[in-house]
């Protein structure tokens, strides 16, 4: 029941709604003004969905266009949608795509005029390209009576030095800005609130944008790098009498963010600093607690600080993350849900206006007037409530604003098109989203009483269209297919970080115990063991395992054969009920198990983390493709005779896997044996066997038989030559580098004595990985892709790159941001939160690593790195190294090298690249970054690679969604993860009964084996 008082502030805000919407009439902008013109654009952009993200799509990428010609040919590849059962196009796009070269004069005409059009729309919602040029228009602003905050363009900063830029920029900003502002006619509305002056330089500041490294999982070295950078900044501000606002970003920053502000503002130097604010975001559930824990927080510091409101601007973004990562969306996923928490927020802050003094960012005329209403309804003096708004959007209503006597600032970027391409685009979005206030009054037209209807009034509003993934499947797959990935781990959460240190400690307190072979479910010692070091500090054995050899190797064998006989008699379901309940068992136990991961490999905690949930997802999808596999059986019954086909198992299984995924590639490959009914040896690398060890004995856990699933560490050139030479074995599954994959194959073609036939061999091998970048790549998101790809994990992933291809005219430029990128990391222990690149394997491979380096310096040019540490103290560790102008046919660009070293290659075309890519006999993953239409076509085409990862890195693929594997000399055999991987484990049998007997033929359909058992 709506109270007296609601329906009297229901009241006061439909008045000043409506008192807004009047004067905003009154001042739109003329036909003769540029304003006017912008505004017809965006409307008539936004009539068509298609050619909006056509048009978004060929802003975004302009700036980075080098030449007129490069425009135009994007012009065309973009626009050019003739012939695809759209609607015609306008006729000015018509008629401007009338050109057939893209160096004709209309070519140049149109590039000219689309840099013109994009330059003049960039400009309006930017303030100008220097501190210069921003003066000059904030006190533009000033004379229309509006007051100012000003931002740094530039976000995702790849490398130090701009994050250092970044904060010189905000550091130039406060001291000119101050050292101006004092000469500026006074304004009393502007330069004053009901609790006394307010500062006339107002700086919004991003923290990510003043550091190069902002990870979520390690927030204490977070923390302290930002308030390095951010300390000045505010010493700058509180000396100078100017205003500090710390904006807020993408979900994954807001804690820290919040985090980071008060506890800068609880240091002695800030303690009584009153001149300072921070954003909350209410288009989350989160945005009223924080707002609440902001209150309790400032009256118990005793100093007010501002706070403004806004609903959010990355809504699309975080959204599809979250369905991208498996996650409930941290956002509300109906807008008046937005619109009802922003009133609520906006009531809990003028009630506290003493000590959070309030700003309400919107352009939402019904927000807007709410909260007017409010601060007359809960009696503050005028003005107590400061509104804000983005410079060029909704200029009408600013004029209202101003009318009324408000206190409106205008938020203003500074800086070029290049660095604001992400603000423009959020812009673009913003401008044109069907959901936005502002489209929905000045561009369609709703009725000034809906658009002033109270949000929790949401009934006759449809709800959003949410984005979610689109499956299309052959229909058995439509029918059947209940897979899902394994949620992403985040570890900005704090109890995924505390989890982890649990599992790091439980398994230090495990170091240095033995781990022997396990035959039919029972430990055998061979006598002899080895030790397990942790790579990123050598001295400390993780553990001993047994030192296994053809003897244990025979006896393993036999034990897999004999269950392999009644573990195939079971069905399929069965089978995958095994499988189902291990995905369970290592959902429950991801952390311990990749704490191990992080000891005896080096993979960082990410990493690690990434490894067992990869071995979930082969468990649940192995289970389900058991499922889908059993239930094809065919049969084709005559009278008198049955027919059926069906997959039987190979026999004995051995599974030789790698250390680069030792728990994933070892469960997918071992699962997929036991799925199809098989018994099965799993050698793992001797570098991982602990690992290997603890997926084995967790599968055998969750229910296998005993024998159906053995383990027989050792070395290689022991247990895996034997394996792939004993006549007992039907089948090697292998993964590893192609050194040792030629060698099993060889053996396992041999026909031993006692052999029953030639064994199936299933390799995935080595690789020399190749992004392409062209010409008008989006040069830090190539840049930050190569070093994900190229030296994570220190490059001994099988997917990882250690080619870059770049065009000549993007060469200099790319390679100036690599190296920078890249001079910033520095090898540390995996075990560390804020370690990105961890250490080489063992001593062999950072010898191996530091041998190739030697050579390749004698033929390529060295640009970066290959410090190693010395031999003997600490861990394995060698830090990036890039070779530049590295000819195609070079040792380096030809051999596979297990460690972060890259080389660069020049092309001079886009075909040529292909070339290069394709020259190497290794085709396993590639990749290729390019925001021409026709070139990614290209490159989906001509690129011989297993795998194609456009404009992203290429490390990462997930079950189901990127199946996985090579072709040429990386890889025998179809994609793991895919929907044709677990035949291969499988013989398709064809078995014919006759079921007529003396003339006699059964009117059932049963065959006569059936009808015995049953
Ligand atoms: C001066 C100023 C400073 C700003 N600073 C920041 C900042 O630091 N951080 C930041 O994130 N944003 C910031 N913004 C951007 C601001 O978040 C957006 O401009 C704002 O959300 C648009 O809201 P509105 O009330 O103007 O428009 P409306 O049209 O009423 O609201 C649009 C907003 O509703 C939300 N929304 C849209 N669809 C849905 C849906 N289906 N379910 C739920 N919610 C939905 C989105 O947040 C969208 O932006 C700032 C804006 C201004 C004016």
């Amino acid at each position: 029941m709506p109270t007296n008082n609601s329906m009297a502030l229901e009241t006061a805000t439909r008045r000043i709604g409506e008192e807004i919407f009047a004067r905003a009439e009154d001042a739109m902008p003329s036909v003769f003004s540029m304003e006017y013109w912008q505004q017809y654009f965006m409307d008539w952009m936004t009539q068509d969905e298609d050619l909006k993200l056509r048009l978004f799509r060929f802003v975004e990428v302009l700036p980075g266009l080098r030449s007129n010609k490069a425009i135009a040919r994007h012009f065309k590849q973009y626009l050019d949608r003739n012939g695809d059962g759209h609607p015609p196009l306008p006729l000015p796009i018509q008629m401007a795509l009338a050109y057939r070269r893209p160096d004709s004069l209309i070519g140049t005409l149109v590039a000219e005029a689309a840099k013109f059009g994009c330059g003049v729309m960039a400009k309006q919602f930017i303030a100008g390209a220097t501190p210069d040029e921003a003066i000059s228009a904030m006190l533009v602003h000033r004379r229309k009576g509006m007051t100012f905050t000003l931002d740094v363009l530039g976000e995702t900063v790849i490398a130090d030095r701009v994050a250092r830029e970044h904060q010189e920029q905000y550091l130039r900003l406060v001291r000119e800005m101050s050292r101006v502002a004092p000469t500026w006619p006074a304004n009393p509305i502007l330069d004053a609130a009901p609790w006394g002056p307010l500062p006339r330089v107002n700086i919004s500041l991003k923290l990510s944008a003043i550091v190069s490294k902002w990870d979520a999982s390690d927030p204490a070295g977070t923390t302290t790098a930002v308030l390095e950078r951010l300390r000045p900044v505010l010493r700058a501000a509180k000396e100078s009498g100017a205003f500090i606002n710390v904006d807020m970003e993408h979900y994954a920053v807001k804690d820290m963010t919040l985090e980071i502000f008060k506890q800068v503002l609880m240091e002695p130097e800030f303690r009584d600093w009153s001149d300072c604010g921070i954003v909350i975001q209410v288009y989350m559930p989160d945005g009223e607690r924080d707002m609440a824990d902001l209150i309790r927080w400032t009256r118990k510091r005793g100093v007010p600080i501002t706070v403004r409101l806004v609903k959010g601007a990355y809504w699309d973004s975080e959204t599809a993350n979250a369905v991208r990562s498996g996650w409930e969306s941290p956002l509300y996923t109906k807008k008046w849900e937005s619109d009802a928490a922003f009133e609520r927020t906006a009531r809990m802050m003028i009630e506290n206006a003493d000590i959070v003094r309030p700003a309400f960012a919107s352009h939402n005329v019904r927000s807007i007037a709410h909260v007017l209403a409010l601060e007359e309804a809960l009696g503050k003096p005028p003005r107590t409530t400061e509104l804000q708004m983005l410079t060029g959007m909704g200029d009408p209503l600013k004029r209202a604003i101003v009318e009324m006597k408000q206190r409106l600032r205008v938020y203003a970027p500074v800086g070029d098109q290049m660095s604001g391409m992400a603000y423009f685009i959020r812009r673009l979005i913003e401008n044109t989203a069907n959901e936005s206030f502002l489209r929905q009054s000045f561009s369609q037209d709703t009725p000034t009483e809906a658009l002033l209807n109270n949000p929790l009034d949401h009934d006759h509003i449809p709800d959003t269209p949410l984005p979610e993934p689109y499956i299309q499947d052959p229909d058995e797959y439509a029918e059947m297919n209940t897979f899902v990935n394994e949620s992403d781990i985040d570890f900005g959460k704090a109890h995924n970080r505390d989890a982890m240190e649990k599992a790091f400690k439980a398994a230090r307190a495990q170091f240095g115990h033995q781990h022997p072979a396990i035959i039919r479910g029972e430990p055998v010692e061979s006598g002899k063991w080895f030790d397990s070091l942790n790579p990123s500090e050598p001295t400390q054995v993780v553990g001993h395992t047994a030192m296994c050899d053809a003897r244990i190797v025979d006896r393993a064998v036999e034990a897999a054969a004999e269950a392999c006989r009644t573990w195939s008699a079971r069905s399929l379901e069965e089978r995958a009920d095994v499988l189902e309940h291990a995905t369970d068992m290592l959902h429950d136990e991801l952390f311990t198990q990749a704490a191990w991961l992080v000891y005896e490999v080096g993979k960082t905690r990410q990493e690690a983390v990434a490894d067992i949930m990869e071995a979930i997802d082969y468990l649940r999808f192995y289970a389900f493709e058991a499922r889908r596999l059993g239930s094809r059986v065919r049969r084709r019954d005559y009278p008198g005779e049955t027919n059926e086909y069906f997959y039987g198992p190979r026999g004995v299984v051995a599974v030789i896997s790698p250390f680069c995924f030792p728990m994933a590639l070892l469960t997918g490959m071992a699962a997929a044996a036991v799925a199809m009914g098989n018994g099965v040896i799993v050698k793992p690398a001797s570098t991982a066997s602990i690992c290997g060890g603890r997926i084995v004995d967790l599968l055998n856990r969750a229910g296998l038989p005993a024998g159906v699933l053995n383990f027989v560490p050792g070395r290689g050139s022991d247990v895996g030559e034997a394996l792939a030479k004993h006549p007992g074995v039907d089948m090697v599954a292998f993964t590893g580098s192609s050194r040792v994959g030629r060698k099993i194959i060889d053996f396992a073609r041999q026909l031993p004595h006692g052999a029953k036939g030639y064994k199936h061999v299933l390799a995935e091998m080595g690789a020399k990985n190749a992004i392409i970048i062209d010409d008008d790549a989006d040069v830090d998101q190539a840049v930050q892709a190569t070093i994900a790809s190229a030296f994570h994990y220190s490059g001994q992933k099988c997917t990882a790159c250690s080619r870059v291809i770049v065009l000549d005219d993007i060469y200099d430029d790319y390679i100036a941001k690599l190296v920078e990128a890249a001079s910033g990391i520095k090898p540390a222990a995996s075990e560390l939160p804020g370690t990105t690149v961890g250490p080489l394997i063992d001593a062999d491979a950072l010898k191996r690593a530091k041998e190739a380096v030697d050579t390749a310096k004698r033929e390529s040019k060295c640009l970066l790195g290959g410090d190693v540490s010395e031999p003997g103290k600490g861990g394995y560790f060698m830090s990036p190294v890039i070779f530049g102008d590295v000819k195609p046919t070079a040792k380096l660009a030809q051999e596979e090298i297990l460690a972060p070293v890259l080389a660069v290659i020049r092309a001079r075309s886009f075909d040529e690249a292909i070339d290069i890519a394709n020259g190497t006999p290794y085709a396993l993953a590639g990749g290729v970054f390019s925001r021409s239409p026709v070139n990614i076509d290209k490159a989906k085409r001509l690129l011989e690679v297993g795998c194609l990862y456009v404009n992203r890195k290429i490390t990462v693929s997930r079950v189901d969604r990127q199946p996985f594997g090579g072709v040429r000399m990386s890889g025998l055999g179809t994609k793991t993860g895919g929907p044709d991987y677990l035949q291969q484990y499988a013989i398709p049998r064809t078995i014919s009964e006759n079921t007529m007997r003396h003339g006699f033929s059964p009117a059932n359909k049963t065959r006569e084996s059936e009808k015995a058992h049953a």
